[in-house]
């Protein structure tokens, strides 16, 4: 890809010991055995996540340490101990087993806001053996219908203000026995709910964790829907190690820390370093209910003191456009160690967080799938802007081709991942034959395309579908996008491969421009020359089309197919993650 610039890593506060001491060394030495001895399990195969996240810390003196420190969007504070926690998720779990007759592996739904409750009734759900299904609240009817039919949902935790969003959809679902309602506000409820307030007060706060077996289902994710039709994607128990592991020494997690991960419990990132990797390190974690705006964020980080911060690129671009100015604005020298997940991060967007904030954000990479962190950047390591770093130590992952043979150094090539990490999803949800399908020749196919440097630093290219192939000539979107984006004019950039009869495709990018800039034949001249003389002519987009948003996934990641679609006018596929504007 060509960035040349290293930012040499800027832990910052240097009293805080990295975890992790030396990548190499710990990767020689590494044993998920290791690791999995610092759990608490109930035997030698027997784990709950629900137990290790909240009940392990009990017997310690991690017992009435803050664990959620939760803001609503009005401002409104709740604080909840690692004690609080398991008792509310003690009541929980006999709400479902004693009053609702929920059965080890059923599936428990959250069609919620991010309140206390979604934890709570997570941290219950998998305590009473049964499976979270988290949904994001800003689903539309049919994105919840098409979940709760597929994953045959029996309970569903929702809001007064979400259950009339999805009314209409709750009669056709047959094995949709109950719905549970939080209703934080006193609306009226109907009297087919089930009030949780209600439910809580009469259930006892002493309930014995469920011993599920490391390889019982726990967690149910359908993936963000970027590619095509969500999958829902499912982990066992034994996650919980993954998670653990990455929280302790990707996000390099301290007892002292406040963490902030942005993500919602609807995704994958929510719940495994929203809850369970924090919480199985016994860390203080701050929640903001509200959605984005660069000034929240900015004061809530001032205000908790925010240590460790959790982010995505769209994101971070979103600051980017907000101004360097406003950061100013606040003092944020509680922030320690800044990371990002869900879309490549530009290098531009490393380099910014490391001139403006005054830590570089760390890149890693995973999915929906992989469970927990699978490729990352280290405190302990240089950072190389536009590489997702290096192999997670116990992790072995390698570029492949199209036969599954490992390539060497150098040569871009499907992202592959030895299987057999703890938290490895066991199936997409009743597609078995699609689960087996992406392990071919001893490797898990991620889909991702990427290649690996001389270092072991793995660096993103495309989806599989997404490579654009212009006159003979391998182009990923990413790479483009990516110098779009150090255009001053630039915000936002999507870039697609459009069919053409001589080049076979070329490159269109969609392009939306900070404010101040407007669109016209000179600005898009010089937008193309600005590529060119950094990339290739192969890479420069033909096609620039200025548009005011990009189409994203309600995850914030660009769909690209969907820009694709449009251009070629052809059906738009699944939308059901679709954000609206
Ligand atoms: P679907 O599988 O339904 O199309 P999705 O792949 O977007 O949706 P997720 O599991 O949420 O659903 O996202 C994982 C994907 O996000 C990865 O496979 C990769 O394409 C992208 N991704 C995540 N982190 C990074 C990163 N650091 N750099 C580049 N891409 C990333
Ligand atoms: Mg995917």
């Amino acid at each position: 890809m060509g960035y040349s610039a290293i930012v040499k890593d800027a832990p910052g506060d240097f009293s805080v010991k990295p975890n992790i001491p030396d990548y190499k060394k710990m990767r020689e030495e590494f044993r998920w055995e290791k690791l999995s001895e610092e759990l608490d399990w109930f035997s030698d195969t027997q784990i709950n996540i629900g137990h290790i996240a909240v009940d392990a810390h009990l017997k310690t003196d991690r017992r009435d340490k803050k664990a959620l420190i939760w803001e609503s969007q009005k401002g409104e504070v709740e604080e909840y101990t690692f004690a609080d926690l398991s008792r509310l998720s003690n009541q929980f779990a006999n709400v479902l087993v004693k009053q609702i007759g929920i059965q080890k592996g059923d599936r428990v739904f959250f069609f919620l806001e991010r309140v206390p409750e979604i934890f709570i009734g997570i941290l219950g759900t998998l305590k009473a053996g049964a499976v979270i299904g988290p949904l994001f609240s800003a689903f539309g009817p049919d994105a919840v219908k098409d979940r709760l039919a597929d994953s045959r949902a029996k309970v569903l935790v929702t809001s007064p203000m979400l259950k009339k969003k999805i009314a209409d959809i709750l009669p056709s679902l047959p094995h949709l026995e109950n719905t549970m309602v939080v209703n934080r506000r006193n609306a009226h409820l109907s009297p087919d709910d089930i009030s949780y307030e209600a439910a809580m007060e009469q259930a006892s706060e002493d309930f014995e964790t469920v011993r599920t077996s490391k390889d019982d289902f726990a967690i149910m994710h359908y993936t963000s829907g970027t590619t095509g039709k969500p999958k829902g994607a499912v982990h066992a128990h034994n996650a919980i190690i993954g998670h653990y592991a990455t929280a302790k020494y990707v996000l390099d997690l301290h007892p002292d820390d406040i963490y902030w991960c942005t993500a919602d419990p609807g995704w994958v990132t929510g719940t495994s370093y929203g809850m369970f990797g924090p919480w199985s390190n016994g860390v203080t974690q701050v929640v903001y209910e509200g959605a984005f705006s660069a000034k929240r964020w900015y004061t809530f980080i001032e205000k908790w003191g925010v240590t460790v911060w959790y982010t995505a690129p769209t994101a971070i671009r979103m600051l980017m456009k907000a101004g360097d100015g406003l950061p100013e604005q606040f003092n944020l020298d509680s922030l320690r160690y800044t990371c990002s997940v869900g879309e490549p991060l530009n290098p531009e967007a490393v380099i910014w967080g490391q001139k403006v904030l005054g830590r570089p954000f760390h890149d890693n990479w995973w999915q929906t799938e992989t469970g927990a962190i699978m490729i990352a950047n280290y405190p302990v390591q240089d950072i190389k802007p536009g590489s997702m770093g290096r192999p997670f130590p116990g992790i072995h992952a390698g570029i492949v081709d199209d036969e599954f043979n490992e390539l060497p150094e150098g040569q871009e090539g499907n992202l592959a991942v030895k299987p057999g990490w703890p938290s490895m999803f066991r199936t997409y949800w009743e597609k078995e034959d699609l689960y087996r399908s992406c392990f071919k020749n001893g490797w898990y196919i991620t889909g991702d395309k990427a290649r690996k440097d001389e270092d072991g630093y793995f660096y993103f290219m495309s989806r599989a579908d997404d490579v654009i192939n212009t006159a003979g000539h391998l182009v990923g979107p990413f790479e483009v996008e990516s110098v779009l984006i150090e255009h001053p004019a630039v915000a936002e950039a999507g870039v697609i491969g459009k069919p053409d009869p001589i080049a076979m495709e070329v490159v269109k990018a969609f392009v939306s421009l900070k404010k101040g800039y407007t669109s016209d034949e000179d600005l898009l001249h010089d937008i193309q020359t600005f590529v060119m003389k950094r990339l290739s002519s192969a890479a420069t987009p033909r096609e620039i089309e200025f548009i005011d948003s990009l189409p994203k996934t309600r995850s914030g990641k660009i769909m690209r197919r969907l820009l694709k679609s449009k251009e070629l006018g052809l059906p738009l596929g699944d939308t059901s993650t679709l954000e609206d504007d």
